[in-house]
């Protein structure tokens, strides 16, 4: 018999779907702009219009969502997190099963991209760290096959964890977590600061990068970079915008200062990565996202600095891997969580091998 799973990735900006049938075929695909400002009502409302669209490609089996923040085990928002006027306190869960009639389980994004990572190793880890190194550092930790979410299902926001006392401030108000280092917008204001020579508050974190890179470009521990030569300096010295994808496009053609920030960020994920595996002791790091994308030689990196910064068993058997799936992870991985409500663990795994490849 043919059956449907659908997929639903809810943000901020946009609502996007999948359907996936038996075989791992994408049946329907469609987006549309989340009218956030327009309230909690209005975006229900294009939530049911790009369920119903899924709905073309027959009887939906199963829906599985994703969606930045806090959400509890009914499926109510109680976070803050997707930007939308009037959200919190909005029953996700129950809504989406009554438009799809079908059963619906609501997750933290990071929590699917986590699963969506678990899901393309076919069963090949038991327990998985992820991280998403995007506008935030998002993430989710998988083990035997589900998502261990803790309450309302912010676990593992290992961005937020404190890699640096008393260093830049976090989006979330604090001062030193890792997302100050090593989100996207984080590392372009990082090359910004340093360019200008505004980088007090580096601290340790630069010290260990320095000492790290005494006999590379940026010289020796205790001296002051100037990074001669470079052109991404002297773009912030001029006061241009800098975002991750340039300083990596920099680090590639072999930039001084983009190697500086690299490093910064590289330990700053390192500790907080260290952190998750004296915690949760995963078999496999995935690290994914936008600026992974950009910048593939950094899970190998953070193999390497974790080996001072966490006892030996906690990394000695460990991999440390690139993301398998680009930006659609959040909606295969939704899809295939919600499968996961309606079919059996190696049903799961055989329709994931199929959807994934
Ligand atoms: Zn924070």
């Amino acid at each position: 018999m043919a059956a449907f799973y659908a997929g639903l990735d809810i943000g901020g900006q946009s609502i996007k779907g999948i359907v996936v049938d038996e075989e791992g075929r994408v049946r329907e695909e469609l987006a549309t702009p989340t009218p956030a400002s327009q309230g909690a009502q209005a975006v229900l409302g294009a939530i049911g219009e790009v369920v119903g669209g899924l709905s073309r490609a027959g009887r939906l089996s199963s829906v599985g969502v994703g969606t930045p923040g806090g959400v509890d085990e009914r499926g109510v928002i109680v976070g803050m997190a997707a930007n939308i006027s009037g959200w919190y306190g909005t029953g996700l869960g129950e809504a989406i099963a009554s438009m799809a009639q079908a059963p619906c389980s609501v997750r933290n994004d990071g929590n699917i991209a986590a699963y969506a990572e678990w899901a393309a190793r076919k069963g090949g880890s038991k327990c998985l760290l992820f991280l998403g190194l995007g506008t935030g550092i998002g993430g989710g930790y998988i083990e035997d096959g589900r998502i261990m979410g803790g309450r309302d299902d912010r676990a593992v926001e290992i961005g937020h964890v404190i890699v640096e006392p008393h260093g830049r401030t976090c989006a979330c108000g604090v001062d030193g977590c890792a997302e100050a280092y090593a989100s996207g917008p984080s590392i372009g204001r990082l090359a910004m600061a340093m360019g200008r020579g505004e980088d007090a508050r580096l601290g340790s974190l630069a010290s260990a990068a320095w000492t790290g890179a005494a006999s590379g470009p940026l010289g020796a521990s205790g001296a002051t970079p100037t990074f001669p030569g470079s052109r991404l300096a002297a773009r912030a010295r001029a006061g241009d915008l800098l975002n991750a994808r340039e300083v990596y496009e920099a680090y590639a053609a072999g930039d001084l200062l983009a190697a500086a920030v690299d490093a910064i960020a590289a330990e700053a994920l390192a500790r907080a990565v260290s952190i998750g595996l004296a915690v949760l002791a995963p078999d496999t790091v995935v690290l994914g996202g936008g600026v992974i994308a950009g910048a593939p030689h950094l899970p190998a990196r953070i193999a390497a600095l974790a080996q001072g910064r966490v006892y030996s068993d906690a990394w000695k058997h460990c991999a440390f891997e690139p993301a398998r799936l680009s930006n659609r992870a959040g909606l295969l991985g939704a899809a295939l969580y919600g499968a996961s409500l309606v079919l059996s663990r190696a049903e799961l795994i055989a329709l994931a091998a199929a959807t994934l490849g």
